[in-house]
Order: structure tokens, then sequence, then C-alpha cells
């Protein structure tokens, strides 16, 4: 995860606690955000922590507004950042967080608390189930 730093120089990512498989989507979903924010350019944007949680990434940040800015543009931008997030959250759910596959994902449920796929779960979990 050390490359999503690394690319995106300019959004500090202090902690990211989930696995390699979401990169892709966290990746894509950066780039759009970096996208907006560069066209904005008074917004800031702040990562504190990105948590894998009951099979679905969250992402917690905040916002700032800096002045001189436009107001319209802002709470646009604003806008933008908030629905990137959370389709970001939404497709987490479908994408295996180990390997990010998006076929024969397993729903979270007791067994497998977090989004994996079939392969995978099995293959972490041989000999404990059944
Ligand atoms: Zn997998």
């Amino acid at each position: 995860m050390q490359k999503l730093q690394d690319k995106y120089e300019n959004i500090t990512f202090p902690k990211i606690e989930c696995k390699d498989g979401w990169y892709g989507l966290l990746d894509s979903g950066f780039r759009s955000i970096n996208t907006s924010l560069a066209m904005c350019l008074t917004c800031k944007i702040s990562v504190s922590s990105i948590q894998s949680k009951y099979g679905a990434l969250r992402v917690f940040y905040s916002l700032s507004k800096e002045s001189p800015g436009r107001e319209e543009e802002q709470d646009e931008c604003e806008g933008y950042v908030l629905d990137t997030m959370t389709s970001m959250e939404e497709a987490s759910q479908y994408i295996c967080e180990t390997c990010g596959t998006t076929f024969n994902i397993l729903t979270p449920d007791g067994y497998a608390l977090e989004t994996i796929c079939k392969p995978c779960h099995e293959g972490s979990h041989k000999g404990r189930l059944h």
C-alpha cells in the first residue's frame, strides 16, 4: 500500500489498514479525487485512516476549504469527493480484499468477516472449517 502514498504525494495516508486486493479500487478513487482537487485548488484533503470494517472499505478523511476560494467550486469539490468515497466503499463489498478479484465473492458472514473470494477463503482457512 506504500505505492498509493508514492503515487499521490499531495495526499497524506497515515494509516492504511486494508489488504492489497483493494489497491486498484483505492488507486482509481484517489485518482479522481486528485483531479477534482487539482481543479478546485482551494480544497485540501486529509485522510486519517483507511480501514476494512465488516467486509467494506471505510475511509476517514476531512476536507478543508481554504480562502480565498469560490464557495460554489468548493461545495462541488466536496460533493464530488464524498460521492467518490461512497462509491469506493460500496464497490469494495464486491472485491476480494486479499487478491482483488470480483469473482466468487463470499458474502461476509460468521465465517468470513471480510470480503473474500472463495479460493482465498479456502486457502486461508484450510483445515479449520468443517
Ligand atoms: Zn481472493
